[in-house]
């Protein structure tokens, strides 16, 4: 996959002249932080002690999606109708217990190196996650001192629909007051792809995680890449990527 070319589409699909880059959006599981195994793990865990029949990978399709969505989801598929509330709230619960009994899940490799460069390219890091932890921004903090600002955060408590809705994405731009090609997006998961591109944000896709690179692509990312290592690394050419590569004339 060739950079340019894959900016180049992008500019044509949207009609852009070119892109303007002011700030970076961020997913946070899997992206961020190395966490995707510990939530996998903590949903198989709680859906089959329930007796529904499940996989472990399955949970790598449905990251992005509210707990309540993903709930609803195998619901409909063991008993042919949807979770009620109750149901997903008290299901939830047991999955979150079971994702804080595990170790905490460390920082993505990668990943402060590529946030101290997008600070240095005078970019804001906008974090654009499906997560509602109580003690997400001061964790960010610790992990990641200097680097996000609280006005400048979409989490569970922000938005109604979660991923693959665009509105996650559409409120980052909003709350940092700019347009879809002033900035990309960095995901990890499908259901995040789909939200990204939905969005109408030039969207790279990380693949930290055990599925096929072609999912990612299938769910429209511009741009594919093994790790945020990798994204850390070429960050440099990316933005100048971003900066030179005009629209063709038709
Ligand atoms: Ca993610």
């Amino acid at each position: 996959m060739i950079l340019k070319t894959a900016i180049q589409q992008y500019l044509e699909r949207h009609g852009y002249e070119q892109m303007s880059l002011k700030a970076v959006l961020f997913d946070m599981d899997g992206v961020l932080y190395d966490s995707m195994k510990n939530h996998t793990q903590a949903w198989y865990k709680t859906i089959q002690g329930l007796g529904i029949t499940c996989t472990p990978e399955e949970f790598y399709m449905h990251e992005g999606r509210t707990g309540a969505g993903t709930i609803d989801i195998l619901y409909r598929r063991m008993y042919g109708r949807p979770a009620t509330e109750e149901e997903q709230q008290r299901i939830y619960r047991v999955k979150s217990e079971n994702f804080n009994a595990l170790p905490e899940a460390q920082r993505m490799p990668g990943a402060y190196e590529l946030l101290c460069q997008v600070k240095a390219a005078g970019l804001q890091p906008v974090l654009v996650t499906g997560s509602g932890q109580v003690s997400l921004i001061d964790r960010l903090n610790r992990s990641f001192p200097g680097i996000f600002d609280p006005r400048y955060m979409v989490t569970a408590f922000d938005v109604k629909f979660g991923k693959p809705h665009p509105e996650p994405y559409l409120m980052g731009l909003r709350k940092y007051g700019i347009r879809p090609n002033e900035a990309f997006v960095v995901e990890n998961a499908p259901l995040g792809v789909e939200a990204g591109v939905a969005a109408g944000i030039f969207t790279v896709a990380v693949n930290t995680g055990p599925l096929p690179d072609q999912v990612l692509l299938d769910a429209g990312a511009d741009y594919l890449l093994p790790s945020m290592a990798q994204l850390s690394d070429d960050f440099p050419a990316i933005v100048r990527a971003m900066q030179e590569t005009k629209r063709e004339k038709q």
